[in-house]
């Protein structure tokens, strides 16, 4: 893995993005933002999943001042993302959002841009320059590559910013086509000193869209690219938060609850490893703390191919072995599997 890549670090409300901080995870809501009391259950339900950063949209002028109140309601900071409307960037500011999200491809004039920088640099608010593949604008040189244009686009921004003597920026660069998007930041990480939000945008529904957010995220976090994430998913938010979590878990990035090991079974199999392994995954979200857990399905290879796992079981017809760090400490009947492994994870 290539070493981190050492961002300017930003204060987003309490939260510190870049600079050799963890990596963040974030999300968005999906409730309608006007609707105070929807959307701070919402991010409850979110900071209860580990979500450490919120964005929510503000469509209009409601919805930016709504977001006193929300704020009131929730613990983690709050990013107002901004499209077409420059006024409603300062609206959401003058509400208290913690962080701004603009796209530069349909705020439009520089004027506006510059009247919402002076605003956030008065309250110390940082600006992500959120481009999108499917937005940009129309002074990029159609001629480049997309990914170019992408990284234009970020610099005119940035450029823009510099100039008006703002420094509080958070770059992101998303499309669809994960090697547009690895090829965007792998140029942009190389060419400004600021953190990077990445993720792939419009991923799809949980069971293709993880796979692609994985296979971007987790290259471009292997690179030693990335300050903060976000999985985008047609799905509850939360499926995006535990989505983060599995890809920062699976580079050894962070650690943030448990992990299952479960072998795919085989001929060797005799007992419903399957249907074991989705209960221990059930029971398993309970609990927030890091533990390696294993499920197992036979007794002859299991504990040995597990051994790195905290706890686990090895199940064979009728019976299965109890294990910790490899080593056995117990036989349990096949009726008392899942019971007897939860046990010895409350006890580890
Ligand atoms: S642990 Fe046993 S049952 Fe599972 S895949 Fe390996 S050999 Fe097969």
């Amino acid at each position: 893995m290539n070493p981190r890549r050492i961002s300017k670090p930003i204060q987003i409300g309490t939260v510190t993005i870049g600079g050799g901080a963890p990596i963040v995870v974030q999300s968005m809501t999906n409730t309608d933002t006007r609707d105070v009391i929807s959307t701070i259950r919402q991010i409850k339900e979110l900071e209860e999943a580990g979500c450490e950063v919120i964005r929510v949209a503000v469509p209009d002028k409601q919805a930016a001042e709504a977001i006193s109140a929300i704020k009131k309601g929730i613990a983690i900071p709050l990013i107002a993302d901004i499209h077409f409307d420059y006024r409603l960037a300062l609206a959401s500011l003058k509400a208290g959002a913690d962080g701004l999200r603009l796209n530069p491809g349909n705020i439009g004039d520089p004027e506006r841009v510059k009247a919402v920088v002076l605003a956030a640099r008065a309250r110390q608010v940082p600006i992500r320059i959120g481009v999108n593949a499917g937005s940009l604008p129309k002074t990029t040189n159609p001629k480049l590559s997309i990914a170019r244009r992408m990284v234009a686009a970020a610099l005119e921004q940035i450029n823009l910013l510099e100039s008006l003597d703002f420094d509080l920026i958070k770059v992101s660069l998303k499309a669809f086509d994960v090697p547009t998007t690895i090829e965007a930041y792998q140029d942009i990480a190389t060419k400004i000193p600021y953190p990077l939000h990445i993720g792939i945008t419009e991923a799809g529904l949980p069971r293709t869209g993880v796979i692609r957010s994985a296979v971007g995220i987790g290259t471009l976090l292997h690179l030693g690219i990335g300050d903060t994430i976000r999985v985008s998913l047609t799905a509850h938010p939360r499926e995006e938060v535990f989505a983060a979590y599995e890809i920062l878990k699976s580079l050894n990035l962070r650690q943030h609850g448990p992990i299952l090991v479960s072998c795919p079974s085989c001929g060797r199999t005799e007992v419903d490893i399957i249907k074991l392994a989705e209960a221990v995954e059930k029971e398993l979200m309970k609990i927030t703390r890091p533990i390696k857990v294993a499920v197992m399905g036979c007794v002859v290879n299991g504990p040995g191919e597990a051994k790195d796992a905290d706890v686990g079981i090895a199940c064979g017809k009728g019976r299965g072995i109890l294990f910790k760090k490899g080593e056995k400490i117990g036989v349990v009947a096949e009726k008392d599997f899942l019971t007897a492994l939860m046990r010895e994870v409350e006890r580890f």
